[in-house]
């Protein structure tokens, strides 16, 4: 029984077209053989296992086949030169490796025996990999032989590490940068090799294996051979995912899902699940974010594009699962996932580190920008007629998600694990001066600490009356009446004002610097609902002018203390508790220290936030 020849050695590809994904590569070595303009230094540079030293072999027989008499773009791989070049070890070829090979001594010897003719080839070809690991002294000799080589030496180098080759020798040299294989023809060659080998591997494996070779076929036909070793004639995914220590696509995919659904408990609960399966941290992170990446590539390609590398079944789940993500959040997401995989290396316990990059996956939900915040927002409330955001009918954001925000056990399980957002001080010290004695007194975000029996329905106000004075004290509770009434889009807008007086039917509101873009979003875009749903509630027409009041605490502010101090402890409670209240501080992260609400600029600080950290 012969030797077992490892998969790599055994499959090397023998001619310039049979070598994957580096065509380019190939095509101008031909070109240059044809022309007969073959340089006499080759710099081949790319990462390990990528086919350099295959491409050199190929190129050293194309130089020196006997089966003919010149140099050949197809050598016949059967003659004694080119058989002996294949196995590495003929006598006019001479390999050498640069990192064991990398004082001064060795390159003199080279530079010796480079003087004397070939034995019996046309060339005289010395391939030095690992080019970079030589000593500065052995560069220089070098750099002599370089300059002025005998006509019938010919040099080939190789680096991983192109940077640490001095330009002196990259300049003297033709440049060959080979590319990472794409996943997909790694895939399709070990496919071809388990063809010839009669072993039975599904495709979901050969993705997988070709996945983590991370565009090294050598390193994709090493853990081809380790999982043939181990299996017996046949590989299924399982077998790999056991041997790599990767997650299961569906594991993975759960993990997603649930930070599709802004469950950061699930999404925890399924790390936990795959780390006591062997998984490591960083092959689960790894997992997510390459996912992610292929979601991001789905929205920003195109579920078709050849840049997704997925098999068939698992490209119909990325699709899905992309379909449940805007496009920002999915970018702010392969970037914290890379972020987090950096931060990981060199910890001996990063788990806490994985666990709130998930938590801030799932807990920020979307990372939308403000604008499709406030289309969400009219989602919430199915209100809103007057135009929407441009972002609205984007695709990617799912107009139902908003939803989420609702349901109380998302909420009390964010509560629990998402760390407790500051107190959104409006603007840092830019908004409204808050109420001495009112901030303190309401509840923020009314459920830090452990949420409380939401209370039914808010009881409806009594009697609103149309009347200035009535509306400057009781402004906050119109406001939440609006909310109360699933107008909780109005009532955002109209929360930060504060009512200047009434003239006729004209109601003026006052917005102070902090709200300028609300202000302006009311009277250029919204001033048909407002006053609609404010006749609405007051049962006559209503007219209103969105006048600004410059710099916090200036004009109206002295008499915000006494319109909140007229609030009572219970009234505050029923706009805190409010469902479309919560859902507004809830989807900008804010807390509610007066009635009036959080709205859109509270959110562009969250996104700086975002940006920020
Ligand atoms: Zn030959």
């Amino acid at each position: 029984m012969a030797p077992y020849l490892v998969l790599a050695r055994k499959y090397r590809s023998a001619t310039f077209e049979e070598v994957v994904g580096q065509e380019h590569v190939a095509a101008t070595l031909v070109n240059a053989i044809k022309t007969g303009r073959v340089a006499h230094g080759f710099l081949f540079t790319g990462t390990r296992g990528v086919g350099k030293t295959t491409m050199a072999r190929i190129l050293a027989k194309a130089l020196n086949c006997l089966s003919v008499d010149a140099p050949t773009p197809e050598p016949c791989n059967t003659c004694d030169a080119c058989v002996a070049i294949a196995r590495g070890d003929d006598i006019d070829v001479v390999e050498i490796d640069g990192a064991s090979n990398r004082g001064i001594d060795e390159i003199r010897e080279l530079r010796s025996n480079a003087i004397y003719r070939p034995a019996r080839c046309r060339f005289k070809i010395y391939y030095i990999d690992e080019v970079h690991m030589l000593t500065k002294e052995a560069f220089n000799a070098l750099l002599k032989t370089l300059e002025e080589p005998p006509a019938h030496v010919k040099f080939i180098f190789s680096t991983t590490e192109v940077h640490r080759v001095p330009a002196t020798i990259v300049s003297r040299c033709q440049r060959f940068d080979f590319r990472n294989i794409p996943t997909r023809l790694i895939a399709e060659h070990l496919g071809k090799i388990c063809q010839a080998e009669e072993v039975e591997v599904c495709d979901e494996a050969l993705f997988r294996i070709a996945r983590a070779a991370a565009g090294s076929m050598r390193d994709g036909l090493s853990l081809l051979d380790q999982l043939l070793a181990a299996g017996g004639g046949k590989v299924t995914e399982a077998d790999v995912i056991r041997i790599l220590g990767t997650p299961s696509d569906e594991a993975t995919a759960g993990i997603v899902s649930a930070i599709a659904a802004g469950d950061p408990g699930a999404a925890l609960s399924g790390l936990d699940e795959l780390l006591g399966s062997g998984v490591t941290l960083e092959s689960a992170l790894a997992a997510v974010g390459e996912m992610f990446r292929h979601m991001m590539l789905i929205q920003a390609c195109g579920p078709d594009s050849h840049l997704v590398e997925l098999p068939d079944s698992q490209r119909q789940r990325a699709v899905e699962l992309a379909g449940k993500f805007s496009l920002p959040a999915l970018v702010q997401a392969v970037s914290l996932c890379q972020v987090t995989a950096r931060n990981l290396r060199g910890l001996t316990s990063g788990r806490g580190l994985a666990e709130a990059a998930l938590v801030r996956l799932a807990a920020a939900e979307k990372f939308v920008d403000a604008r499709s915040l406030l289309a969400r927002l009219e989602a919430l409330e199915g209100s809103a007629p007057a135009p929407r955001a441009a972002s609205a009918g984007r695709p990617g954001i799912p107009a139902g998600t908003a939803a989420n925000y609702r349901r109380p056990t998302t909420r009390g399980q964010k509560k629990k694990i998402a760390p407790p957002h500051p107190p959104a001080a409006p603007s840092a010290g830019a908004g409204p001066v808050p109420p001495s004695g009112a901030a303190n007194s309401l509840p923020a975000r009314a459920d830090s600490t452990s949420p409380p029996p939401r209370p039914p329905e808010p009881e409806p106000l009594r009697d609103p009356k149309w009347d200035g004075e009535y509306l400057k004290a009781n402004w906050p509770a119109v406001v939440a009446e609006l909310a109360r009434r699933r107008q909780g889009y109005v009532a955002g807008l109209l929360g930060p004002a504060v009512v200047l007086g009434l003239e006729g039917q004209t109601l003026r509101l006052g917005y102070d610097e902090a709200h300028e873009t609300i202000r302006r979003r009311c009277e250029e875009r919204m001033d048909g609902e407002i006053t609609t749903v404010l006749g609405q509630l007051f049962g006559q027409e209503v007219r209103c002018q969105y006048v600004p009041t410059g710099r916090a605490g200036k004009a109206p502010a002295p008499r915000q203390p006494t319109q909140s101090a007229r609030l009572s402890s219970a009234q505050r409670d029923e706009v805190a508790n409010d469902p479309a209240v919560r859902a507004v501080m809830d989807y900008f992260q804010g807390s509610l220290f007066d009635v009036r609400l959080a709205g859109p600029p509270k959110a562009e600080e969250n996104d700086a936030e975002e940006h920020d950290s």
